[in-house]
């Protein structure tokens, strides 16, 4: 058995730690918003602490899945923060989707402990699901520590490159969903518009070459106008901000990314802050 802190029940940490208690190990939980943690402790057994710092102290492995750069540094390094209460060689997670230049900061942070990043995709399903893909920057010898807790809700773990690889993985998948869902947001308002049945149009390209995760998992509900689920727009725009910072600081350029970066802010007008990122649709469709 494992004594391990988690930090952050939102969407998506509240399930993985959940999942991490199911596998039989010692969790404690710290949220901001202690109604959260007492949840989940009526849930799942286990503790909860006041702050981050009293959760991760004596703990073998600290995670923390927050919302953004901000949001971490004060768990991890603010007042009460997790990091200086770590004992040594202890290993720390972080699953935020944050920049890589925060989590190379936070690697270098204490020379004795274990550190990877490693943000997630799957989505609120895959957490729930304990089906994360899990894209890791650290050492080797932090990754095959991290490895049999992360088995507990992750069905592919990679170790990408050192501190801040994960990170930039992260960016990659980004990118490549952000031009795929604005495709299939059009690809359904013309279903619509010329009259055929959603249903039976994506039942039938999906077993095509426009099959996509987003086709399977998101075209029916985006047909039906679906949206209170899933990744937030909020965050969404959070990634693409990092995924067009990190492009500028490597002279790279991403035209499409750019423009449904500003889509998703049209959202964002229409009220759709907290909806799921296929959203996108109500462009056309508010
Ligand atoms: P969420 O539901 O908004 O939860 C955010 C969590 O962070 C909450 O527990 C919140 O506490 C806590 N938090 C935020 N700011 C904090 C602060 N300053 N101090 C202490 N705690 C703070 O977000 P989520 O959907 O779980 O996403 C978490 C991270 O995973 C984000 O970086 C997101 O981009 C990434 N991610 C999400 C998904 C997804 O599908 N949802 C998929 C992949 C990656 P309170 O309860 O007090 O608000």
């Amino acid at each position: 058995m494992t004594s391990i802190a988690f930090i952050g029940l939102g969407v998506m940490g509240y399930p993985m730690a959940g999942h991490l208690a199911r596998a039989g190990h010692a969790v404690t939980v710290f949220n901001r918003t202690a109604a959260k943690a007492e949840a989940w402790v009526a849930e799942y057994g286990g503790q909860s602490a006041a702050t981050p710092a009293l959760a991760a102290a004596g703990a073998d492995v600290v995670l923390t899945c927050v919302g953004n750069d901000d949001d971490l540094r004060q768990v991890t390094l603010g007042p009460d923060g997790a990091l200086a209460a770590m004992q040594r060689h202890a290993l720390y997670i972080d699953h935020t989707t944050v920049s890589a230049s925060i989590a190379r900061e936070l690697a270098a942070a204490r020379g004795d402990l274990h550190v990877l990043d490693a943000p997630v995709s799957g989505g609120q399903a895959g957490a729930v699901a304990g089906k994360l893909t899990v894209m890791c920057g650290g050492t080797a010898e932090a990754f095959a520590v991290a490895e049999p807790v992360l088995a507990a809700y992750a069905k592919r773990t990679g170790l990408m490159g050192p501190a801040g690889a994960g990170q930039l993985t992260k960016m990659v998948n980004q990118i490549a969903i952000a031009g795929v869902v604005e495709g299939l947001a059009e690809a359904v308002n013309f279903a619509l518009a010329a009259g055929l049945d959603a249903a039976s149009v994506f039942d039938v390209i999906g077993a095509g070459a426009a099959q996509s995760w987003q086709m399977d998992n998101r075209a029916g509900t985006m047909a039906r106008g679906e949206y209170d689920f899933g990744f937030a727009v909020d965050w969404m725009r959070k990634d693409l901000g990092l995924v067009l910072d990190e492009a500028r600081r490597a002279g790279v350029t991403l035209p499409v990314t750019a423009l449904v970066d500003q889509f998703y802010g049209d959202v964002q007008a229409l009220g759709g802050r907290r909806q799921d990122t296929s959203s996108l649709l109500r462009r056309f469709r508010p």
